[in-house]
């Protein structure tokens, strides 16, 4: 593990205040929850980016519900693994996540953008307006008292973010001492750019080379759950002694 090492050695010498922590679909793996990419995730026969769509939704809402009601109930019995629990102990942090599986949140993260919204929210097709929806539906797909499809409150491919939060993620990103990039393939755009906005100390954390591995300063290759605690000791260590 020489290339996590050397980033343990960077973060000793660079004592960074400040850290924003990009995670994509690979944090949340060693909970159990499928990626998109890489191995496994896969869904009958179907592929994610044909499923994630506003265009399936309009042909078959009740197969796009029933892809997100077996992805809900894996998400349910996960749990945040070693390195959602990490990422929660950094001070001064904010974690700006693709995921929509909440763990996040549960493992104790408090500052936290959800650039792809939530699996355990849905949105009126007609009001746009929004709830929390934890538990499962009794029939699918489900309906809004006013007689229209709701939705899950994600953002489908194609699809704009959330309002102000690539903009608040970029800030954040160019003003942070160090960027923690982990588990994600670095594919999804906007997301991926946020990485080439950030001039300082950055660490990927991704068992596999990713789109963005060339652009840290060190690609630790490694499971999230394994290099993070580590990683965050470092960051916790090197605060302390400055
Ligand atoms: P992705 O599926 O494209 O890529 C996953 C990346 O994680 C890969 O590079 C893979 O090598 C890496 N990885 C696999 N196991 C890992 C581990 N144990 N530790 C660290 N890294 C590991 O995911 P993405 O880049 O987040 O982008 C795809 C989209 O997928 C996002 O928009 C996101 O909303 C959605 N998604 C979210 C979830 C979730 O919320 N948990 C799950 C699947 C997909």
């Amino acid at each position: 593990m020489e290339d996590l090492k050397a980033a343990i050695t960077a973060i000793h010498r660079e004592r960074p205040l400040s850290t924003v922590v990009l995670t994509g679909a690979g944090v949340s793996a060693d909970s159990g929850i499928p990626t998109f990419r890489g191995e496994g995730g896969l869904w009958r026969n179907y592929r994610p980016e044909d499923l994630a769509t506003a265009a399936a939704f309009a042909r078959d809402p009740l197969l796009v519900w029933e892809w997100y009601e077996w992805r809900r109930s894996i998400v349910r019995e996960a749990k945040p693994n070693a390195a959602h629990l990490a990422i929660a102990r950094i001070p001064n942090t904010l974690v700006v996540t693709q995921n929509v599986d909440g763990l996040h949140q549960r493992a104790g993260s408090k500052d936290i953008i959800e650039l792809h919204g939530n699996l355990f929210r849905t949105r009126c097709v007609r009001e746009e307006t929004r709830r929390d929806a934890l538990d499962a539906f009794g029939t699918l797909p489900p309906h809004c008292q006013c007689g229209a499809l709701l939705r899950p409150d994600v953002v489908w491919f194609g699809e704009l973010l959330p309002v102000g939060a690539f903009e608040r993620a970029g800030r954040a990103v160019r003003a942070a001492d160090l960027l923690l990039v982990i588990g994600t393939s670095g594919v999804v755009f906007p997301a991926a750019g946020l990485v080439s906005f950030h001039e300082g100390l950055s660490i990927e954390i991704n068992p596999q080379l990713s789109a963005i591995s060339s652009a840290c300063t060190f690609a630790v290759a490694a499971n999230a759950a394994e290099a993070t605690p580590p990683i965050v000791e470092a960051i916790i260590d090197a605060r302390t002694h400055r």
